[in-house]
């Protein structure tokens, strides 16, 4: 098999050709600043609301809630430090979880270098968090609490509306980072309680680099980036029209297609994790039950380094992730495994497989026939692997 065997979904998607295709002409026909007044400027006016519309019409939003962004990370950005920002007065108290993304993480860090006081949830072993335990960390001082919907790591899909129900019920604002989410399980942010909710196009089949954030009506936010009157003045800057229309329309397909689409990805999961959990200490990472992500696999493979795995697969032409954070260059074990409770070498020893609507079954097959023959080949050379057989235990 040449070609490449792309496993890797929650990293990013390619972006459908139908979605390109609605992009194309806002590069070069319809060119016009939205903000002018002349009448070219009229039909790129116009496809930003209809865009809005539709973003809207998918989390059961209104059109003014939305406001485009530069991505999820951004999203992220805007939600919690405008959100602290401009409700200092209220309080420094903010709540997140141990597992989620650095987006969401990194910005919680630097709010703790201006005055702001942060509690980090612990999850269980399956990577859901505590309902009791997130009650009780609420205080007077708590003014925002942010969980993500899905984790990019391990699919655990968080008990949203019971959280967003918790966070009414105290008074608190409730934010959601949905990138894994959006586009993939069905997300209403009505019925689930939600007050601003973080994503990005390229987690279902959309552009790169545009994003959205939205925030409910009456939600007090500074601006994210200051400047002209775009987004309500909220996140200045010429749009990324090309970019909005993408995910406008990448959504719209993939909320459309949700069904049938993840009904195929859960049995393609399932006949992947099955096959995986046969080579023998081997270990699912992430939630047993239906309350995981529909392409999410994650499993720790004992005695063996998840890098080592990572390029014999990409000798094989599969790409993939592994449990290490290659982001810093140096190889720390993933905070999600960590948090579940996983020690250094099982963090090291995971690999996450996550499919799409590009994987075929045949690629899962190809994959259950090469991964055994992998796992025995890095076993063999690891000293670990050796200690064990000859202590039985470790
Ligand atoms: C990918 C991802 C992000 C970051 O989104 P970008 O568009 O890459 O900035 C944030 N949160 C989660 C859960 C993600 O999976």
């Amino acid at each position: 098999m040449q070609k490449v065997v792309y496993m890797d979904y929650a990293a990013t998607t390619y972006t459908k050709k139908e979605v390109l295709d609605e992009m194309i002409p806002y590069f070069s026909e319809h060119y016009g600043n939205p903000s002018s007044v002349y009448s070219i400027s009229r039909d790129t006016r116009k496809v930003i609301d209809a865009s809005r519309d539709k973003v809207a019409k998918a989390i059961n939003a209104e059109r003014n809630e939305i406001f485009f962004t530069g991505g999820g990370t951004e999203a992220d950005n805007f939600a919690i430090k405008g959100f602290a920002f401009a409700n200092f007065n209220k309080g420094n108290h903010i709540i997140t979880s141990k597992i989620e993304h650095h987006a969401v993480l990194h910005s919680c860090a630097y709010l703790e270098k201006h005055g702001f006081e942060v509690t980090y949830l612990d999850v269980d072993q399956e990577g859901f968090i505590n309902l009791e335990q997130l009650k009780s960390a609420i205080k007077d001082s708590t003014i925002l609490v942010s969980i993500m919907f899905a984790n990019n790591e391990i699919g655990t899909i968080q008990p949203i509306k019971e959280i967003g129900q918790i966070c009414r019920e105290k008074n608190v604002v409730f934010h959601t980072d949905a990138v894994q989410a959006v586009g993939h399980i069905p997300v209403d942010v009505k019925e689930m309680n939600i007050d601003m909710l973080s994503l990005a196009a390229h987690k279902f089949y959309g552009p790169k680099g545009v994003g959205a954030l939205y925030i409910r009506k009456g939600i007090k936010i500074d601006n994210l980036i200051h400047g002209g009157a775009q987004e309500r003045g909220k996140r200045a800057g010429t749009e990324n029209i090309a970019g909005i229309v993408g995910l406008s329309k990448a959504l719209e397909m993939a909320v459309n297609e949700m069904d049938k689409s993840s009904r195929r990805l859960i049995m393609l999961r399932d006949k992947l994790i099955t096959g995986l959990m046969e080579i023998p200490h081997t270990k699912l990472n992430g939630p047993v039950s239906e309350n995981r992500l529909p392409g999410n696999v994650n499993v720790c493979f004992r005695f063996i380094e998840g890098e080592g795995i990572l390029l014999s697969l990409d000798d094989m032409n599969v790409c993939a992730s592994s449990g290490s954070a290659c982001t810093s260059g140096a190889l720390d074990p993933s905070h999600v495994l960590l948090a579940i409770g996983l020690n250094h070498e099982r963090a090291h020893g995971s690999l996450r497989l996550s499919i799409g609507d590009g994987n075929t079954e045949e690629e899962v097959d190809y994959l259950l026939s090469v991964v055994p023959k992998i796992i025995n080949r890095l076993r063999n050379m690891s000293p670990l692997w050796h200690d064990f057989i000859k202590k039985g235990e470790i």
